[in-house]
């Protein structure tokens, strides 16, 4: 089981596509209550939920807001685990700007770090604000020079005007002599979260996108050839599933495979719903993990998609909440479509790859709900 453990609801940027946009957001239909700034609970009632789970191996996700805003609670339940030892993997999504202000014993336990970043300087520093770019890339390349060998993990929010294959491959082969390169990328866009449908012209850029996905689809058989699988973690998945048949229910494993515990101890099934009482599946201080209730499910107009196994429904919040009219839900599901042709495209290169032994079984795997949804 993966628990998303948000340490605070706070940050310290204002992205544009997060904090920017939530200034011109009409008040929701949900009814979100105050989230406290920093965990209520005792690391002993967290300990004590953690340690009733019976669906080994136990993850946990440190999350926010950005969580280092509370390095303290984080260095104080690594410590508190090292004798129950129930947490197996420690993992971190963040923005990466206070990576070097936790001590490098904690950075060298993680399993993988997720670091938020668009692109290359211009595009990340647009986006997240100016230095953000170059704060992020020294301290990834403090906690490699530190010791750190595990995944770290590439997020980029994408939003038109992105020219997506230029900013993606200044991720994996950056132009820029001061840039990190990124074996593994995930990128999420930033669709149907907000009331902006009507400002933007999604359609149009959609086709650009899916020019672009085609065109990194070749380049990532092209590097499979060389007997290299970069970990583009929607391709990633996709590709899994089409191969060995793995199944999902949710790509990102929110209330299935995935919860969220809040600063209030409360449980809900993804970070995004935070503060929603009406989806809260429990108190860390009463609930049993093995009996989280089943609550929420994706509805149409996935559960009636020729891609609904593949895709899953991309993401349960904006299912249930969708702020797009359909006509640009349909637009963005044309995305998702074209991904899954793509990998459909490609995939008996790749089955050939794998019987040559070019590639191995094992280049596919990772950690499942491991924070990268999958569906962009
Ligand atoms: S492609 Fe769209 S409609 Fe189909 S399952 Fe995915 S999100 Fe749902
Ligand atoms: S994809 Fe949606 S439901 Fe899943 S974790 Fe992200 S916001 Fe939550």
């Amino acid at each position: 089981m993966i628990y998303h453990v948000i340490t605070t609801p706070e940050c310290n940027l204002c992205c544009e596509y997060c904090c920017g946009k939530s200034f011109d957001e009409p008040e929701s239909k949900l009814k979100f209550e105050p989230v406290p700034e920093k965990p209520i609970y005792s690391m002993a009632q967290l300990n004590s939920f953690l340690k009733k789970d019976k669906d080994k191996p136990i993850s946990v996700i440190f999350y926010g807001g950005e969580p280092l805003l509370e390095i303290d609670f984080i260095k104080r339940l690594m410590d508190s685990q090292k004798k129950c030892k129930t947490v197996k993997n420690w993992l971190i999504q963040t923005n990466g700007t206070l990576l070097n202000k936790l001590p490098k014993q904690y950075v060298n336990k993680f399993h993988t770090i997720l670091v938020s970043i668009d692109g290359g300087k211009e595009r990340t520093n647009k986006n997240r604000g100016a230095g953000t770019w170059e704060k992020v890339t020294s301290n990834l390349k403090l906690a490699r020079n530190n010791g750190y060998k595990k995944e770290i993990i590439a997020r980029m929010a994408v939003e038109e005007p992105t020219d997506f294959f230029e900013d993606i491959m200044e991720l994996i082969e950056p132009k820029n002599p001061e840039g990190f390169a990124f074996s593994s990328v995930h990128w999420q866009l930033d669709a149907n979260m907000w009331h902006d449908y009507e400002k933007r012209n999604f359609l149009e850029w959609s086709k650009l996108y899916n020019k672009d996905i085609t065109r990194l689809a070749d380049y990532w058989l092209m590097e499979m050839k060389k007997g290299n699988v970069l970990r583009l973690y929607p391709f990633l998945g996709i590709m899994n599933s089409l191969l060995f048949g793995t199944q999902y229910f949710m790509r990102c494993g929110s209330g299935v495979g995935n919860f969220t515990i809040l600063p209030n101890g409360k449980i809900s099934s993804c970070p995004i719903m935070s503060g929603v009482k009406e989806y809260y599946l429990g108190d860390i201080k009463t609930a049993d993990p093995n009996k989280l209730p089943f609550k929420l499910t994706v509805k149409e107009p996935c559960t009636s998609c020729d891609d609904y196994e593949l895709c899953g429904g991309r993401c349960l919040y904006s299912n249930l909440n969708p702020v797009w009219p359909k006509k640009g839900i349909a637009e963005l599901c044309g995305t998702i479509n074209h991904l899954i042709k793509e990998m459909k495209r490609i995939e008996p290169e790749v089955l050939k790859l794998l019987e040559k032994g070019k590639i191995k079984r094992k280049d596919f795997e990772f950690l499942k709900y491991n924070c990268a949804e999958i569906i962009p």
